[in-house]
């Protein structure tokens, strides 16, 4: 058991299966892309270390974005409205992949989609570590997904509770029985 702030989470995803899930999605993103170049949009600030980590297990030539997407929150709850920076990485005719840490309710991900689509990428898709799908709102295109979880809280491998825990090597669900 951990405390982050005022909550207590338990062991959930093992640093040995994470690296597991992580490989088999630049497994699938290699046989996909072979051959082609593809740019990796790592939306900050929770999938820092996903992207890091799969980065560098792909082997075509890659380019990498940034951009900040303010959709967390201090609490566990979801949040009704995402904002996203105003300067749009250059993905005109590019083979764009989002890098996201984790889908809930899909908000997030729908307006990454709609606003990257108006760029006009040659091709766009998404990678997410983690999904819920029983909090999704309608369909959220999920090209590629390391697992989908039960509708709790997690924290580590870059995801953070208010702040905190960004930086365990390993994911932590959060334990209602101990808060
Ligand atoms: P959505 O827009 O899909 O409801 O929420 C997506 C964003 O909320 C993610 O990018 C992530 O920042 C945050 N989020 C959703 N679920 C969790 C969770 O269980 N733990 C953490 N740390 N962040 C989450």
């Amino acid at each position: 058991m951990i405390r982050v702030h005022d909550r207590t989470f338990r062991p959930f995803i093992r640093k040995e299966e994470i690296e597991e899930m992580v490989q088999n999605i630049a497994d699938a993103v290699n046989r996909d892309f072979s051959g082609r170049e593809l740019t990796l949009v790592v939306i900050l600030r929770g999938a820092m270390v996903f992207a890091s980590d799969l980065m560098r297990r792909l082997n075509m030539p890659v380019t990498v974005e940034v951009l900040r997407a303010s959709s967390y929150r201090d609490q566990m709850s979801s949040p009704g409205t995402v904002s996203l920076d105003d300067v749009v990485p250059d993905i005109v005719g590019r083979h764009v992949l989002i890098v996201e840490d984790i889908v809930d309710s899909g908000t997030t991900m729908r307006e990454l989609i709609k606003h990257f689509s108006s760029y006009e990428p040659a091709s766009l898709n998404v990678v997410a570590l983690l999904s819920k799908p029983e909090l999704h709102q309608g369909r959220i295109q999920i090209d590629y997904v390391g697992r989908e979880i039960a509708p709790d809280f997690v924290v580590g491998y870059g995801m953070d509770y208010a702040g905190q825990g960004r930086n365990l090597d390993s994911i932590w669900i959060v334990d209602e029985s101990n808060t």
